[in-house]
C-alpha cells in the first residue's frame, strides 16, 4: 500500500511539471472508491496552479477548484508527455497541455474526488479528522505527548490511526517503535515523556529515511516516472519474523494488532 513517503514522492515527481498546465481532455474509465462529484467535461479548460499533498492525498488546484487523488490500496500515478493506449487498470487520465496523468489501480481502493474548494463539505470530510504532518514545523513532541497521554489503546493502532499524526503506516509504525526501542503493545498512555521524545524523533527519521530513497518498494508502486525506492530492503523488524534482530541478534517476532501484522524485537523493545 502506498504510504506517505511514496505518495510525496509521487507529487515531487510530477508537480514541477504539471504546474501551469491546462485540462484538454478528461478520461473516467471504472468506478472508484468514490464518485469524482462533478461532469468531467467541467474540468476541461482548466489550468493547474499547484500539487500539494495532505495525509496521502494529493491536491491538484486547478483555477476552478480542487481535485483530490487518493492512491488507496494499490494505485500508482504516471506523468508523461505520451503514454501507451490505457489498459484495463488505467481508471483516471487528465490530458494536459504539459502531458498525461494517469491513475493505475488495479484494486480501485483510490480515488479522485473533484470540489469547488477546499472548504467543500465532501473535501472536509476527508481531510478534516487528519493528524499533524509529521515532516513539517506543526509535529512538536510535547504536544504529541499530550495527545498520547488521552489514548489507552496499544501505540502501534494509535500511530496508525492518523488522526494524531498522518503517515505513519504498518512499516514506519513497526520501524519507528524499534528505532524509539518501545514495544508497539504498550499502552499509548502510559509512555513517559521521554520515551515518546524518542518515539517523535524516530518516526521523523523513518520518514524522511524513506523519502530520501525514494519511498518503499511495495508490490503495486512506481512513482509518476517509473522509479521505485528500496526502504524494504533494510528494515529493521518490518517483515522480518524469525530473523536475526540487526542490532541484537535475537529472533523478531510477529503479531497481529487491530488485523494487522507487527513486527518487533523482544529485547530491544521494552514493554
Ligand atoms: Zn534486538
Amino acid at each position: 500500500m502506498p504510504e506517505l513517503p511514496e505518495v510525496e514522492v509521487t507529487r515531487r515527481s510530477f508537480a514541477d511539471r504539471i504546474a501551469g498546465a491546462r485540462v484538454q481532455a478528461v478520461r473516467v474509465g471504472k468506478p472508484l472508491r468514490w464518485p469524482l462529484g462533478c461532469d468531467p467535461q467541467v474540468l476541461v479548460g482548466q489550468q493547474v496552479q499547484v500539487v500539494t499533498r495532505r495525509g496521502k492525498y494529493l491536491i491538484v488546484h486547478l483555477d476552478g477548484g480542487v481535485l483530490l487523488l487518493h492512491l488507496g490500496m494499490s494505485g500508482s500515478l504516471q506523468f508523461a508527455p505520451q503514454l501507451p493506449p490505457p489498459g484495463v487498470h488505467d481508471h483516471f487520465e487528465l490530458e494536459t497541455s504539459h502531458g498525461r496523468l494517469r491513475l493505475h489501480d488495479p484494486r480501485r481502493f483510490g480515488a479522485v474526488v473533484h470540489a469547488p474548494s477546499l472548504d467543500d463539505a465532501r473535501v472536509r470530510k476527508l481531510l478534516d479528522g487528519l493528524g499533524v504532518e509529521p515532516l513539517e514545523g506543526g509535529f512538536d513532541a510535547r504536544v504529541f505527548h499530550e495527545a498520547l497521554q488521552r489514548r489507552r489503546a496499544a501505540i502501534k493502532p494509535v500511530l496508525m490511526a492518523g488522526d494524531i499524526v498522518v503517515g505513519v503506516g504498518n512499516i514506519y509504525a513497526s520501524e519507528a517503535l524499534f528505532l524509539a526501542g518501545i514495544r508497539p503493545t504498550v499502552r499509548a498512555d502510559r509512555l513517559s515523556r521521554s520515551r515518546v521524545a524518542r518515539l517523535h524523533a524516530a518516526i521523523i527519521q523513518v520518514l524522511q529515511k524513506a523519502l530520501a530513497l525514494g519511498g518503499s518498494t511495495l508490490r503495486d508502486f512506481s512513482s509518476a516516472q517509473g522509479e521505485s525506492g528500496y526502504f524494504q530492503l533494510d528494515a529493521m523488524v518490518y517483515d522480518r519474523e524469525g530473523q536475526p534482530c540487526r542490532v541484537c541478534g535475537t529472533a523478531i517476532r510477529a503479531t497481529r494488532q487491530a488485523q494487522r501484522s507487527t513486527f518487533y524485537c523482544p529485547r530491544c523493545q521494552k514493554p
